[in-house]
């Protein structure tokens, strides 16, 4: 994915505060080239007070008279659209078209066009796209604010680029490591017997109780220190119990 190959195209959009919102989702999101087809107030301070540290992102916004000037020299480009089938072609969600444009974008210039808040993206305006894309909503209400559906786009390729590192919570960012399958083993052997030793568990009729327990400790992944800790308070359950027995006698 080169993010630098891929540009946002605003096409007629009516306020300049959308504008500016525009720049800033795409500064959020590593994206910097927009194009501003026949804005109807633009420059305007809305934009700039609503781009807020995004203003690099206004400065170079390249703006031009038609859409084939935004256009002209990309080889794929993405249709956005709040209802879907308008017109019959191929039609993906935010998630399936940013891995098509992410991976375009390797070798391809790639524009994402997005329509005028009152009416859309033209039919003719649709018809130039090799695809379109749908952020899918409630069904009552399916048209996003222009800015907020940019936002999304910019998100989900966002997530497919290299430069996020997003925080994993695997066995690299733990403090201790995952407990091993045997140790596991000897912790649910421990577990059965102290659970006998309580009279919890019964011998005769242990039912699914502990299949029931090793889902439930599966689920949440025990590390090492977990595992001591639980296996030690066996031990000394196990010990309260003898120690009952003892003067019970
Ligand atoms: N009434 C217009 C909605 C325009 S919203 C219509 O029915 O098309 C302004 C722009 O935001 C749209 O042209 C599109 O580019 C984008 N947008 C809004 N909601 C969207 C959605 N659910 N999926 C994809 N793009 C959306």
């Amino acid at each position: 994915m080169n993010p630098d190959n891929i540009r946002i195209v605003l096409v007629n959009t009516s306020h300049p505060g959308n504008i500016g919102g525009v720049a800033r989702a795409m500064k959020n999101m590593g994206l910097g080239r927009l194009y501003l087809v026949a804005p109807r107030d633009y420059p305007n301070e809305q934009a700039v007070w609503r781009a807020a540290s995004a203003n690099d992102v206004l400065d170079n916004a390249i703006v031009v008279p038609t859409l084939n000037e935004a256009i002209g020299d990309c080889q794929f480009v993405v249709g956005t659209s709040a209802r879907e089938r308008r017109i019959p072609w191929p039609l993906l969600d935010a998630r399936q078209c940013a891995a098509r444009m992410a991976e375009a974008s390797g070798r391809e210039q790639v524009a994402v066009l997005f329509g005028r808040e009152d009416r859309g993206l033209t039919n003719e305006e649709l018809k130039v796209c090799n695809l379109h894309l749908n952020i899918p909503t409630s069904g009552e209400y399916s048209s996003l604010n222009l800015a907020m559906a940019v936002q999304i786009v910019a998100y989900e390729l966002r997530m497919l680029s290299s430069d996020n590192e997003t925080p994993v919570s695997d066995a690299q960012e733990w403090d201790a490591p995952f407990a091993s399958r045997d140790n596991m083993e000897r912790f649910y052997t421990h577990l059965e017997e102290a659970l006998v030793d309580i009279e919890f568990l019964d011998p005769a009729a242990p039912r699914q109780l502990m299949s029931r327990l090793r889902r439930l400790y599966s689920r949440v992944r025990l590390d090492e220190m977990e595992l001591n800790i639980l296996r030690g308070i066996l031990t000394e359950t196990q010990k309260w119990v003898e120690r009952g027995k003892n003067s019970e006698r």
